[in-house]
C-alpha cells in the first residue's frame, strides 16, 4: 500500500512553529511522507491568541478539507473550543497542546477505523513539560523551547487557558538539545516558550549563560520577554558575547490606567527603566513590542499615551494588534468597548509610527558595518538576507556559498523594513 502523505500548516508564534517541527518528524517516523502539498492528511497547527487568528484557522481547515484532505487540528484553539473544532466537515482527528508526542498515532486510528478521534485533556496545575526534542530544517536559526504555559492571566489573554500553567524543560535537557544544535551546524539558537521569563521560577538568567557558554554557538537570542520579568541579572546576559541585542518587551499600552485593567504587572516607569538600563548595556539594542488598540474604556487620550510611549522607548518594530474578545476571559466581560472603526483607525496609527520609528532605527545603521547570518532562501529579487544581532532584516547580493554563513555587511541604504548593504569579503 502506498504511504499516506501528510503535509503541516502553522499559525501563531515561533512556539507553534518548534511544535509543527516535533509534529512533522513524527509523523515521518510513523511512517507517513511528508509532502509540500496536495497531501492525503492535512495537520493545521492553530493559534487562538486573537479572535481573527481563530478565523484564520478555521478558513484554513475549511479550505484544506473543499480540497478534500483529511484535515487534523491541533494547538490552542481546540484546547479551548474543541466542540466547535470537531464539527467542521473533513475534520478526523482533534488534539489540544498536550497530546503531541501521541497525535501521529491518534491520526493512524481515525484512518484506521474511519471514526474521527478527540483527545484535548484538560490543563491541570502541575503539569509536566513535555519533552520534544526537534531536528529543524533550517540549517541558520534553531528555536529550541524551553517552557510553556502562563498563570500571569492578564485580562485579555486567552493564552494560560489555551496552554496551561507554567512548566519549565530541565537545565540538562536544554543544554543537551543546544549542544546538539550546535553540534549540527546551527549558528543561532533563539530561545522561546509561552513565558519565558517564568523559566525555572526566576532561573532564566542561569540558562541564558549556560547556554551561551556552549563552545561554538555564535548566537544566542531570547524571543519575547514580560517587561516585568527583565531583572538586572538578565539584563547582564546582554554582556555576554553571543547573547543578541534584542529584546522584545510587550508594552501593550503606554496608559497606566489601562495596564492596570489589563491585569499587567508594570507601570509605564518601570518600562520606560528598564528600557534605559537595557541601552545602557547595549546601545545599539534592537527593541521589538506589542501594543494593543482599543482595549475595553480606552480614550483618545489613553491612545496618545500610547504613541507618545511608543516613541520615547525608541521601538525599531511594533508589531500593533486590534483588541479582540476572547470569550472566557475577564476583559470580555468588561463594558465600554471601543467601537471596531476606532480601533481600525487606532491600529493604522500604530502601524504608521511603527514604520517611521523602524526607518528611524535602520538609518542609525547607514555607514556601519553589522554582522549577519545569512538565511538559505534568496529573496524573490534574488538577494540574499539575513539578521543581524540587534534584529534588522538586511538585504545584499552574494554567492551561493555565503548561506549559513556569519558575514559582516556595511549598511548602504534603510527603509522602514529592512536595510540593504554590501557583503565584505
Ligand atoms: S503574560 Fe499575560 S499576555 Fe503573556 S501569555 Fe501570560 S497572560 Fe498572556
Amino acid at each position: 500500500m502506498p504511504k499516506k502523505t501528510v503535509s503541516f500548516r502553522t499559525f501563531g508564534c515561533k512556539q507553534n512553529r518548534y511544535d509543527t517541527d516535533f509534529l512533522r518528524e513524527s509523523f515521518e517516523r510513523k511512517g507517513f511522507v511528508v509532502a509540500e502539498d496536495d497531501a492525503d492528511v492535512v495537520v493545521i497547527n492553530t493559534c487562538a491568541v486573537t479572535a481573527r487568528s481563530a478565523q484564520k484557522c478555521r478558513q484554513a481547515i475549511r479550505a484544506a478539507a473543499r480540497r478534500g484532505a483529511k484535515v487534523v487540528v491541533t494547538g490552542c484553539y481546540p484546547q479551548i473550543a474543541s466542540d466547535e473544532v470537531k464539527e467542521i466537515p473533513g475534520v478526523i482527528a482533534v488534539s489540544g497542546v498536550r497530546e503531541r508526542s501521541r497525535l501521529a498515532d491518534l491520526v493512524l486510528e481515525a484512518l484506521e477505523t474511519g471514526a474521527p478521534v478527540v483527545e484535548v485533556k484538560p490543563h491541570v496545575a502541575g503539569e509536566e513539560f513535555e519533552e520534544t526534542e526537534v531536528q529543524q530544517p533550517d540549517l541558520t536559526r534553531a528555536f529550541l523551547k524551553i517552557q510553556e504555559g502562563c498563570g500571569d492571566y492578564c485580562t485579555y489573554c486567552i493564552v494560560p487557558y489555551a496552554r496551561g500553567p507554567s512548566r519549565s524543560r530541565s537545565p540538562e535537557s536544554v543544554i543537551r538539545e543546544a549542544e546538539r544544535l550546535v553540534q549540527r551546524g546551527y549558528k543561532e539558537i533563539v530561545l522561546t516558550g509561552t513565558h519565558i521569563g517564568l523559566y525555572g521560577e526566576g532561573n532564566l538568567p542561569r540558562l541564558v549563560e549556560e547556554v551561551g557558554r556552549i563552545e561554538g554557538l555564535i548566537r544566542l537570542r531570547i524571543s519575547s520577554l514580560e517587561p516585568h520579568d527583565v531583572t538586572p541579572e538578565l539584563l547582564d546576559c546582554l554582556r555576554l558575547p553571543n547573547v543578541c541585542h534584542h529584546l522584545h518587551l510587550p508594552l501593550q499600552s503606554g496608559s497606566d490606567r489601562i495596564l492596570r485593567m489589563m491585569g499587567r504587572r508594570y507601570d509605564v516607569a518601570l518600562f520606560m527603566d528598564i528600557v534605559g538600563r537595557a541601552r545602557r548595556v547595549a546601545p545599539d539594542l534592537g527593541l521589538t513590542t506589542d501594543i494593543i488598540a482599543g482595549f475595553p474604556g480606552e480614550t483618545e487620550e489613553d491612545f496618545r499615551e500610547s504613541l507618545t510611549v511608543a516613541r520615547e522607548a525608541g521601538f525599531s518594530r511594533i508589531h500593533a494588534f486590534k483588541y479582540s474578545v476572547r470569550p472566557g476571559t475577564r476583559a470580555a466581560a468588561f463594558e465600554d468597548k471601543v467601537p471596531e472603526k476606532v480601533k481600525e483607525e487606532r491600529v493604522s496609527a500604530l502601524i504608521s509610527l511603527g514604520r517611521e520609528l523602524s526607518g528611524a532605527f535602520h538609518r542609525r545603521l547607514v555607514g556601519r558595518d553589522f554582522e549577519v547570518l545569512v538565511e538559505d532562501d534568496r529573496e524573490k529579487d534574488g538577494l540574499l538576507a539575513g539578521f543581524t544581532r540587534n534584529y534588522v532584516r538586511c538585504r545584499f547580493s552574494g554567492e551561493d556559498d555565503l548561506k549559513g554563513k556569519v558575514i559582516s555587511v556595511t549598511v548602504q541604504e534603510a527603509g522602514p523594513l529592512d536595510v540593504t548593504g554590501s557583503a565584505r569579503r
